[in-house]
């Protein structure tokens, strides 16, 4: 008995102590919090926005993923939403047992729904979500993952399971591959690198981001980004010629608008300490 009393006052400690020493670390750990990559390439995007003065209309982008996720709606069930009777629609055509046409509505809407995904994520990417909730911040970086589940799974359930025309079997079935959509369509549509506008504001008051910097960066005839550093493995195959070693501002002129994924991992690792253009403000 004496020696259970011990045990457990030992553990109450033991729990106290870690208890203690958790907010200190995390503290530690907020304080070093290094820059991240997806950050990084918003934070110069703004920038170029600025410099140049071409603006990138990310709302257009949101309009049309609104307008692609709609359609794949459409593509799936619109036909079936009360009494229409429309010759297309996955569902309608589950009903009929018009298999091809099914299969064609269905990977219709798989490709609009990715495809309204990628341009959300793009454009958040950019102008990222500028609310400090972290609820908000996680329904816009996670739109794409929450329009999957509710256009394959959610509405799909409910239409499904209130159909009189399908008998159980082929209704446990549609429910079953209906899940597999979602999940593959959820896994492209979500966003495993998001940024917060807090995190781009971050990164321009800590760093200097010299744009006149002969020595800022290298980009390439042919290529569409610009690199931070010339041995970069995206440029590994490119010539000398082809090569070019100018300002950012001088890329950005020269439509070089976005830094390569590789360059700003790479300077993200190194907490941007690195690189010739961007320097901690406070070193
Ligand atoms: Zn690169």
């Amino acid at each position: 008995m004496e020696e259970e009393k011990k045990v457990k006052a030992e553990k109450a400690e033991g729990k106290a102590e870690s208890a203690k020493k958790a907010p200190a670390k995390k503290a530690e750990s907020a304080e070093v919090k290094k820059p991240s990559a997806a950050a990084l390439k918003a934070a110069l995007a703004q920038m170029e926005e600025q410099e140049t003065g071409k603006k990138k209309n990310t709302v257009l982008w949101r309009v049309l993923s609104f307008v692609m996720w709609a359609l794949a709606v459409v593509a799936m069930y619109l036909p079936q939403i009360g009494n229409l009777e429309l010759p297309f629609g996955a569902l309608r055509m589950l009903v009929l047992k018009n298999y091809t046409p099914m299969i064609i509505d269905i990977v219709v809407a798989v490709a609009l729904c990715i495809g309204a995904a990628l341009l959300w994520k793009k454009a958040n990417h950019i102008h990222p979500v500028k609310s400090h909730n972290k609820i908000v911040q996680f329904i816009w970086n996670q739109l794409g993952l929450i329009m999957a589940f509710l256009i394959f799974f959610v509405i799909g359930l409910v239409l499904i399971l209130k159909n009189d025309k399908l008998d159980a079997k082929t209704k446990k079935i549609a429910i079953a591959v209906l899940a597999a959509i979602t999940l593959l369509v959820g896994s492209v549509s979500a966003d495993y690198h998001p940024v917060t506008q807090d995190e781009v504001d971050k990164i321009t008051n800590e760093y200097n981001i010299d744009t006149q910097d002969p020595d800022g960066c290298f980009w390439t005839t042919y290529g569409r980004k610009y690199h931070l550093y010339n041995d970069c493995q995206a440029l590994s195959n490119t010539t000398e010629e082809n090569l070019h070693h100018t300002s950012l501002q001088e890329a950005w002129d020269n439509n070089r608008g976005e830094l390569c994924s590789f360059c700003a991992k790479k300077a993200a690792d190194n907490s941007l300490s690195d690189t010739t253009a961007i320097t901690p403000a406070n070193p």
